[in-house]
């Protein structure tokens, strides 16, 4: 980390401390003020990183009239002209990475490692989804010259998009929505996660200095209830992508399930409630190194963090000692510091929910370990890595997003069970599966319904254009983000079939 933090250090210094930030709304290319907002670093709820104004109703109604008057000419501009502006936005990211870097650090409260590869995630998006919209416009069909006809298929933006996304992958997510919608031919109406809008405002900031046309794009802090739900209920947008948490997606479906009009494809990339699965071939050191990452990494913030560990029984004591005893080594504290492990989560709510669900857990389960906070903790919205042994999934019912590890032992002879069990929850996002055993391996990956399963390493991440990422079930409707299926959603295709001979 010292390498990658060092070329760049001096770029990051000047944004933080004392500099602060003001964002709001961009309606057509102009900054609106709104209802003034203060935000804080959840690493130090005394540290103000900036104001961020909300949108207000008159501003939201206008800026759907300006997106839905601006999509005719956005569709009809070509492909590359469009994906140009995303290239060049990737380009303007790098170029302001240490600025970048400090916000989502500031705003977020991620650490520094965390918040380069958030960078690097949106730039990422920003150089593959153009690429994927060349290949959608020369998307061969199968029957070419059948009958002496001619075929063809173009793909065309739907109208306008509604993109809401989440705090937890603030430039990342927020982009490659936004990305991914504008590069299809749609215009967009975006609305960031209340927490985290300035470092989507940086980012529209930054498109716009690329020249493109200002009504295409259109920026709407605020609330879910007052701004985040008029998005989806009005009768102007022709699509919702929507990246947040399950009980949201499931709302925003309902109300659109309810309207007359067209029909309008919601793109829902939701929660998990994700296991891993260690046999006793597996090798203890490697398994703990892995359980620490895809629990604790982030702060437990990730859609894809391990929340249950299942450990076949005869190796479960081994396993569990070496766990606890790795968490005694976690560095908790604030995320500049580039020993930190673990940083804050989000906000106090999120913080108040966790500590509730761990003295919740302390009645209903065994705790294996708590890592104590240090004093370092006192002025942020920390929450201690904690580790619970508990009977089975099913005494979870919802998500916890958070640092907190929940710890099951079967039988060997009962892996079918625990695998039906996992699936009853009815998410399916992501599986973490550890064995020597390629057989057991199979057997896991084809009986599980996630959306993603990562065998004898970490199930965090996933890399834009190789390794698509997207749940089943509860955790989203697919297709799965940086693949190759991903733009068709966002346009209606139309086929053209022409005598030629
Ligand atoms: P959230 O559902 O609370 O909020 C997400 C967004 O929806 C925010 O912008 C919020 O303002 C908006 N919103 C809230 N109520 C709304 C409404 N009624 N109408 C329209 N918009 C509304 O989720 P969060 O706490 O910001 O994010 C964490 C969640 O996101 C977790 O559940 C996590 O698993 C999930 N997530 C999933 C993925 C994935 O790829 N599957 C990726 C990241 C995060």
């Amino acid at each position: 980390i010292e390498s990658e933090w060092q070329p760049f250090q001096d770029s990051v210094v000047p944004f933080m401390g004392e500099y602060q930030w003001q964002a709001g709304p961009i309606v057509n290319g102009q900054r609106l003020k709104g209802d003034t907002h203060e935000i804080t670093a959840p690493y130090d709820r005394n540290e103000s990183v900036g104001h961020v104004d909300w949108a207000t109703a008159e501003q939201v109604n206008n800026a759907l009239d300006i997106a839905a008057q601006a999509y005719p000419t956005w569709r009809d501009t070509e492909v590359s002209q469009r994906g140009k502006y995303l290239l060049d936005l990737a380009d303007k990211l790098e170029a302001n990475l240490g600025e970048l870097v400090a916000i989502c650090h500031r705003e977020a409260g991620k650490t520094i490692h965390d918040s380069i590869d958030e960078v690097r995630e949106a730039v990422d998006f920003l150089r593959y989804y153009p690429e994927q919209a060349k290949a959608l416009q020369t998307e061969p069909l199968a029957y070419q010259g059948f009958d002496g006809q001619a075929q063809s298929v173009t793909y065309q933006g739907r109208g306008v998009f509604t993109c809401i996304s989440p705090w937890n992958f603030p430039l990342a997510i927020f982009l490659g929505q936004v990305g991914a919608a504008l590069v299809a031919g749609n215009t967009v109406v975006a609305k960031p996660a209340e927490q985290t809008s300035i470092i989507a405002y940086r980012a529209i900031e930054l498109l716009l200095d690329t020249g493109i046309p200002a009504g295409v794009i259109q920026l709407l802090p605020g609330s879910g209830p007052v701004v985040g739900a008029p998005l989806t209920e009005d009768t102007r947008i022709a699509g919702v992508a929507f990246t947040g948490s399950t009980p949201t997606a499931q709302r925003i479906t309902r109300t659109l399930a309810e309207r007359d009009a067209d029909p309008v494809p919601v793109i829902a990339e939701t929660g998990g409630q994700n296991a891993m699965l260690v046999d006793s071939t597996a090798l203890p050191e490697q398994v703990v190194r892995d359980v620490l990452r895809s629990a604790f990494a982030s702060a437990g913030q990730r859609c894809s963090a391990l929340r249950v560990l299942y450990i076949q029984e005869d190796i479960a004591d081994r396993v569990i000692g070496l766990i606890k005893g790795a968490m005694a080594e976690l560095s908790v504290g604030r995320p500049e510091r580039l020993s930190t492990d673990v940083g804050p989560v989000i906000d106090q709510t999120a913080k108040d929910k966790l500590l509730a669900h761990i003295e919740q857990m302390k009645r209903s389960g065994k705790l294996v370990t708590q890592v104590p906070l240090s004093e370092d903790c006192d002025k942020g919205t920390f929450v201690p890595p904690t580790a619970f042994e508990i009977r089975s999934i099913d005494q979870l019912s919802e998500e916890h997003f958070g640092p907190i590890l929940h710890i099951v032992r079967y039988r060997a002879d009962a892996l079918d069970k625990v695998i039906d069990d996992i699936n009853q929850t009815g998410f399916g996002l992501t599986m973490g599966v550890h064995s020597r055993n390629e057989t057991t391996c199979a057997h896991i990956e084809h009986r599980a319904r996630v959306g993603n399963c990562y065998v004898n390493r970490d199930q965090v991440g996933a890399v834009v254009g190789v390794q698509p990422f997207g749940g089943r079930g509860l955790s989203g409707t697919g297709p799965k983000a940086g693949g190759p299926h991903y733009l068709y959603r966002f346009t209606q295709a139309s086929v053209n079939v022409q005598q030629v001979g």
